[in-house]
């Protein structure tokens, strides 16, 4: 068992049906401690610069589209091993192929507005708590 720290983020789908409360309630009973967490707006070239591993992929385009068409909630949660639970909490990526009980399948539209991001191994969470967060903005106490 290792504590971990990793991203996530509340897509605009999410922020613009007010349930930001209910995805927090849902991260923090699965026992997830949400150390930090701002309200903003992504920029086409910030938002671009993150999914950047998906640029060759199809969906890019919209993808970015979509994630500066409102505001998102970037946050970082801790726990024991918090990159593999949050992404069993998040569900799978497509909400028709998610689990009850898991915020996609609870929450999501559709396959790219599915409500969550959560990164997706411990090194990449590393790199994405700091695209988002200084070191003065995570307090772990
Ligand atoms: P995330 O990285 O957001 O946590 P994920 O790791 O489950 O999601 P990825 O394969 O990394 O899924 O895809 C990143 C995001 O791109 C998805 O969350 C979704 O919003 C969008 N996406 C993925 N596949 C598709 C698709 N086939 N069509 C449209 N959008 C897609
Ligand atoms: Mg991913």
């Amino acid at each position: 068992m290792s504590t971990e720290k990793t991203l996530s983020i509340i897509k605009p789908d999410a922020t613009a049906r007010n349930i930001t409360g209910k995805i927090n309630y849902m991260i923090e009973k699965s026992g997830l401690n949400i150390i930090a967490q701002k309200r903003i707006k992504l920029s086409k070239e910030v938002a671009s610069r993150f999914y950047e591993v998906h640029k060759e992929r199809p969906f890019f385009e919209d993808l970015v589209s979509f994630m500066v068409s409102g505001p998102v909630v970037v946050q970082v949660l801790q726990g024991e091993n918090a990159v593999a639970l949050y992404r069993r909490v998040m569900g799978a990526t497509n909400p028709d192929d998610a689990e009850k009980g898991t915020i996609r399948k609870e929450c999501a539209l559709s396959i790219e507005a599915n409500s969550v991001h959560g990164s997706d191994s411990v090194d990449n969470a590393k790199k994405e708590i700091s695209f988002f967060f200084s070191e003065t903005e995570l307090y772990e106490g």
